[in-house]
């Protein structure tokens, strides 16, 4: 596995590959890697010759007081698990190189970035959408895979990738879960252990929803009233949102049927949680 920093030696690197025909896949992250992350790695690997991942603590997707300045970091471990899944190039940027002095371009997906996780985080999807357009710049790849654990952020990237005609096909993959639940998270790391003993409240609450639509109940007030009941079962968890939203333009769906999210942030402490789930 080659770890490029410089966006010069990666292009050369990837025209190499392009002229020889392969098939370029790109996951990007950024980092502190676990399980879930590993996942999209893994299907990159099927889907394509040379797998691209991307590690990069993006500042401009963070708002002043999160945690960008304490976000997990332990790139030699990365490292090891990225060679071991079977990245082909570990593409390790400064922030120097992606956000020359001075930016002034950024690309702001409306409507979809006000809502859910963006109606808190004013800034934060077009933090994600200018990245994400740069490194779809910088690798060109065939296909990108993004994780469903980050619901709303997979579906704005779709929307931008249509919108802004990069030849890109856009990958969602399931969500990892720990044993109890917890959908895997670098944050996890910062909850104490009561709040870890706690955490897997969420998933609970949105598995309850599923067995309750499953068992015929449509109405969207009656299932939200279930979830916020079953996480506030949970002494230390702060609900942020519970929504149940269409699964393509976000908006909020009273009525229930196959393909409805819901998706949930959850305070425990500092520390904030998301999770989602899609009816079935
Ligand atoms: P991050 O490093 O948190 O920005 O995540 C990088 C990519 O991994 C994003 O596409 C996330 O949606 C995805 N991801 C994060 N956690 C999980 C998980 N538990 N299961 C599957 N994908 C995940």
């Amino acid at each position: 596995m080659d770890v490029i920093s410089k966006i010069d030696v990666i292009r050369e690197q990837l025209n190499t590959y392009r002229k020889a025909g392969k098939k370029i896949g790109l996951v990007p992250t950024m980092g502190y890697f676990h399980q879930g992350h590993l996942s999209l790695m893994e299907i990159a690997r099927q889907k394509c010759d040379v797998v691209v991942t991307s590690l990069f603590v993006n500042p401009t997707q963070f708002a002043p007081g999160e945690d960008f300045e304490t976000y997990p970091k332990n790139l030699t471990r990365d490292q090891e698990l990225a060679k071991n899944q079977g990245v082909d190039i570990l593409f390790v940027p400064t922030e120097k190189l992606l956000y020359p002095e001075p930016f002034f371009t950024y690309v702001i997906s409306e409507k979809l970035s006000k809502v859910l996780c963006g109606n808190k985080r004013t800034n934060h999807f077009r933090g994600v959408t200018t990245i994400v357009a740069k490194l779809f710049n910088i690798v060109q790849p065939d296909i990108a895979v993004f994780g469903q654990k980050d619901y709303q952020q997979a579906i704005i990237i779709q929307k931008m990738v249509e919108d802004l005609n990069f030849p890109i096909e856009i990958i969602v993959a399931p969500i990892v879960r720990e044993k109890d639940g917890l959908a895997m998270s670098s944050r996890n790391t910062y909850l104490t252990k009561e709040q870890r003993k706690q955490a897997p409240v969420i998933f609970k609450a949105l598995s309850r929803a599923q067995e309750l639509f499953q068992s015929g109940e449509t109405n969207a007030k009656i299932i939200h009233a279930l979830i916020n009941e079953t996480i506030k079962s949970s002494s230390l968890a702060k609900i942020e949102y519970i929504e149940i939203v269409n699964a393509k333009n976000l908006k909020k769906d009273l009525n229930i049927i196959p393909g409805t999210f819901v998706a949930v942030a959850v305070y425990y402490g500092k520390t904030r949680l998301i999770d989602n789930l899609r009816f079935e």
